[in-house]
C-alpha cells in the first residue's frame, strides 16, 4: 500500500464528480479507502493526525458530511448507535449492500459483495425501494482469540 497510489485514487474520485479536491476533503476521503472497515469520527481523527493532519471537528463533521451527500462515503448506525463512515468503491450499490457488526469488538465491517437480494423478491404490489442488511456475529480477528 503505497500513498501515493492512494493520494491519486482519492483526488481521482473526487474530479469524478466535479468537486474541488482539498487538501482535507481528499485526506479524510484517502483514510476511507484505506480503511479495511468503517470507522468513526474518532478513529477518523486519530488516523488523521497519526498522519500529521489536524483537522479541528466541525471540518471533519463537514467533510464527512459532504462524501455522504457526494456518494463518496456512506454511514451506518451501529448496534452502539455510533455513526461509523466507509467509502463508496463499488458504483453498483443500487440496493445497498449488508453490513456486518461484530458482537465483540463492536466493528462495523461493509459486505459489498453481499447485496440482500431477497429484497428484489417482493411480493406483487410492493415496491422495492431501499434495503439494510445488517448481520451480528463474531469477526475474523475476534474469532482467533
Ligand atoms: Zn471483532
Ligand atoms: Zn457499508
Amino acid at each position: 500500500m503505497s500513498a501515493p497510489t492512494l493520494t491519486s485514487s482519492a483526488r481521482n474520485r473526487l474530479l469524478d464528480v466535479g468537486a474541488r479536491a482539498t487538501p482535507a476533503r481528499e485526506h479524510v476521503l484517502e483514510i476511507l479507502l484505506a480503511a479495511t472497515r468503517a470507522l468513526s469520527h474518532q478513529e477518523i481523527e486519530a488516523a488523521a493526525r497519526k498522519q500529521g493532519f489536524n483537522f479541528d471537528r466541525v471540518t471533519l463533521y463537514r467533510v464527512l458530511d459532504w462524501l455522504v451527500t457526494q456518494q463518496l462515503a456512506h454511514k451506518i448506525e451501529g448496534q452502539d448507535r455510533v455513526w461509523r463512515f466507509n467509502a463508496i468503491t463499488v458504483t453498483s450499490t443500487e440496493h445497498g449492500h449488508a453490513h456486518f457488526h461484530c458482537t465483540r469488538c463492536g466493528q462495523v465491517f461493509c459486505l459489498e459483495q453481499l447485496e440482500p437480494s431477497f429484497a428484489v423478491t417482493l411480493p406483487a404490489g410492493f415496491r422495492f425501494e431501499k434495503a439494510e442488511l445488517t448481520i451480528q456475529g463474531i469477526c475474523p480477528s475476534c474469532a482467533t482469540d
